[in-house]
């Protein structure tokens, strides 16, 4: 079973990442080193941290990604719920959505009260693909972005029977454009729950869920 999107790196994350195949994203410059102990790892430069970075940062990330074959650019996106300049986030956002189309590479977003603006700038970058990751936009975002070829990736929050709205979105979500993963969470029993929850929403075989949810995972990241 593939985890999408998975912190592997980050302290506590011990006994998922022993038993997990996972995406491992980047947050910035501080771990763009200790993700690479892992096989499947993406660079970038998260909407959070953007304050700390520079331009020269921004070098330095093409150059990481020239060498070091990660699967996607990422974490990168925006976030309008903390207070970090809105312009900031959208150059450095923009910047990576370049690097991916250079490279060729697929983007993994981090997207919070912000996916009307992060659909805006997908848009000016056609060729790039990716995934939403822990979706919490509206269904009519879901079904444009998934038009446009992108993922969607849910976590343990579907699994609250309160989180009704994006419970409702996974449901209606084809299945050939869901990716599940844990985020940040260190239990390594996570992914099966959401794994599960999909199924139950769905009414089909969690079986089918784990199958179409990795081949999804290998198709959008190249893994082998
Ligand atoms: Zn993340």
């Amino acid at each position: 079973m593939i985890n999408s999107h998975a912190h592997l790196d980050f302290d506590d994350m011990n006994a998922i990442a022993e038993n997990a195949v996972a995406i491992v994203p980047s947050i910035g410059k501080q771990n763009w080193i200790d993700v690479q102990m892992y096989p499947y790892f993406a660079f970038g430069i998260h909407p959070w941290l953007v304050e700390i970075h520079t331009q020269n940062d921004l070098e330095k990330l093409e150059y990481l990604v020239k060498c070091n074959n990660p699967v996607a650019i990422g974490e990168c996106g925006l976030d309008y719920v903390k207070d970090i300049d809105k312009d900031k986030q959208i150059h450095f956002f923009t910047s990576q959505l370049k690097l991916a189309e250079k490279y060729n590479l697929p983007v993994a977003i981090h997207a919070v009260k912000a996916t009307e603006d992060v659909i805006f700038l997908l848009k000016k970058y056609p060729k790039v693909k990716g995934e939403i990751h822990g979706f919490s936009g509206s269904e009519e975002q879901a079904q444009l972005l998934t038009r446009m070829g992108f993922y969607l990736g849910f976590g343990l929050q579907i699994t609250n029977q309160k989180s009704t709205k994006i419970r409702q979105i996974a449901k209606n979500c084809p299945l050939e454009f869901i990716l599940i993963e844990t985020d940040d969470h260190p239990n390594p029993d996570d992914l099966t729950l959401v794994a599960q929850e999909i199924s139950n929403l769905k009414q089909i075989p969690v079986e089918s869920v784990i199958t179409q949810c990795d081949n999804n995972a290998i198709s959008l990241f190249g893994l082998k």
